[in-house]
């Protein structure tokens, strides 16, 4: 498969530079290539969002919603081509990538009915015969800048939502999810979308990507990726006076107390640590467990782990595939080298191929580090996750809020006074009790505290929020 841009409603190769993709799972084979763009391209594709905006903003929200719906069907009738896809080049495994191309579906359906819903408030006014009321209106160009982990969801969390509130787009993905990007704005031009409404544009971070948040006219970004990068498109943001929202890193806690369920706790640590191979912002990774429960929790967390299958992300049986790229691999694989001189190993997922044939990374669970350590500071975005121990409830919320990031975090208890205090205590966007650190439906706000996030949210009513402004609206009709 060969990327394309799409501006103006125009289908092109741009010629800036190209990057073969190979399969994570299987690196000597070739998926595709990508093709990257110049910053021309990406001033092109400002002017064509530009030049859509008007016809857009001015149609109905049930003209937009048609859109939507249509994109909705197409997705889902693709649904099993795109996620072998997606699955091919970024190893996503293939099980988990269909829940996420219908998660997808979902949004768009979502946000395609949000579009005929009553929003707005009428408010008294002090003099007679004034009617005053607000009104949701669109920001005008958003530029919408994603991460490889989440290739077809987090678009679409994106781009539904502004496309709704009447803005046009210039979305850069993820130089590493641009095949995934290709498909997915092809659904958008099969739905019938005029043209310049949505432009995609291909290419790298530090050239494309800083022009789209520096130079190109636009009136909001949204970001989700690493907090280094996030900080930085913040800034330039502010600088310009434009509404952002960045979504960045996390370093995720799973609270384990004393009388927990520990089944049904190892299950979900499992689970938020290790699907995906650990790349998601809302991965566990710290487990912090209340003494009297260290050891039976260490001999559950290695009877499942036993189960855990890594495998091809084709493979339909794998819980796990490989990691994402060269890059990730080399950076996970730095920490795993860490956790081996500097921490113990508490237990590792057998690998069930040969390491060697993709960019596999064994689970491993680890412990006997201090809380200052960077496996327990740093986000590894990988399959690793850190044991910390801790006397009592207190100690544990303490524990839990010792790191800069702020994006989720789960208790396990059937206390309910201790359940509802970690909701209140514990400095995260989503907490949750008896639940993984991941699994944030659609419908709900999804975002972060501290250095995980700008404070705005994504996902549900809020994304309505944040790709709209309002209008106070008065009229004397006396
Ligand atoms: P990244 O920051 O390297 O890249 C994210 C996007 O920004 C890519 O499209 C990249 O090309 C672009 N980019 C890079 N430099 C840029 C620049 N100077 N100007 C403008 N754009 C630039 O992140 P990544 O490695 O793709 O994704 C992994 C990170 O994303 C992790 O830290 C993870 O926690 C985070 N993430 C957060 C959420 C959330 O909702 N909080 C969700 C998923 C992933």
């Amino acid at each position: 498969m060969e990327s394309q841009n799409w501006i103006g409603g125009n289908w092109y190769t741009p010629s800036a530079g190209e990057m073969t993709v190979y399969n994570p799972s299987e690196t000597s084979e070739i998926v595709g290539t990508v093709h990257l763009s110049s910053n021309e391209d990406m001033m092109e594709a400002g002017v064509a969002a530009k030049a859509a905006l008007q016809q857009w903003a001015t149609r109905t929200p049930g003209e937009r919603a048609a859109f939507l719906d249509k994109a909705a069907s197409l997705l889902e009738q693709n649904l099993e081509e795109i996620a072998h896809v997606a699955s091919s080049e970024m190893g996503k495994p293939i099980s988990e990538m269909k829940g996420e191309v219908m998660r997808g579906v979902n949004l768009l359906k979502y946000y395609a009915a949000e579009g005929v819903r009553a929003h707005g408030s009428v408010i008294p006014a002090s003099q007679s015969s004034v009617l005053q009321y607000t009104k949701r209106v669109p920001l005008g160009v958003a530029g919408l800048i994603t991460p490889w982990n989440f290739p077809v969801a987090i678009p679409i969390w994106k781009i539904a939502p502004a496309l709704i509130c009447g803005n046009t787009i210039i979305w850069k993905p993820a130089e590493i999810a641009s095949l995934s990007a290709t498909y997915v704005a092809k659904i958008f031009a099969q739905a019938g979308l005029p043209d310049g409404v949505l432009n995609l544009v291909i290419g790298e971070g530090h050239t494309v990507g800083n022009t789209l948040v520096e130079q190109v006219d636009v009136d909001v970004i949204s970001f989700t990726g690493s907090t280094k990068t996030g900080m930085h498109v913040a800034s330039i943001a502010a600088q310009r006076n434009i509404k952002y929202q960045t979504e960045m890193g996390g370093k995720n806690a799973a609270v384990v107390l004393a009388d927990a369920d520990l089944k049904l706790a190892t299950s979900a640590i499992l689970s938020g640590a290790f699907r995906s191979a650990g790349q998601k912002c809302t991965a566990t990774s710290r487990v912090i467990v209340e003494e009297s429960i260290y050891n039976p929790l260490i001999d559950e967390l290695r009877r499942q782990l036993a189960d855990v299958y890594t495998g091809s992300a084709l493979d339909p049986k794998s819980y796990l595939g490989p990691v994402a790229s060269k890059a990730q691999y080399e950076k996970v694989q730095s920490f795993i080298n860490l956790a081996h001189t500097e921490a113990q190993i508490v237990a590792e997922g057998a690998l069930q191929l040969d390491p060697s044939s993709g960019y596999y990374v064994a689970p491993s669970i680890v412990e006997g580090v201090p809380t200052s350590h960077a496996l327990v500071q740093e986000e590894i975005f990988g399959p690793l996750i850190t044991l910390l121990k801790a006397t009592d409830f207190e100690e544990a919320v303490s524990l839990c809020n010792q790191t800069v990031y702020g994006l989720s975090a789960s208790v396990f208890t059937n206390d309910i006074q201790k359940g509802f205090r970690f909701l209140d205590e514990a400095e995260a966007g989503m907490v949750r009790i008896n639940l993984e650190s991941a699994g944030v439906e659609y419908q709900a706000p999804f975002g972060g505290m501290k250095r995980s996030s700008s404070h705005s949210r994504e996902q549900g009513q809020a994304a309505l929020d944040f790709y709209s402004q309002l209008k106070t609206c008065a009229v004397y009709y006396g």
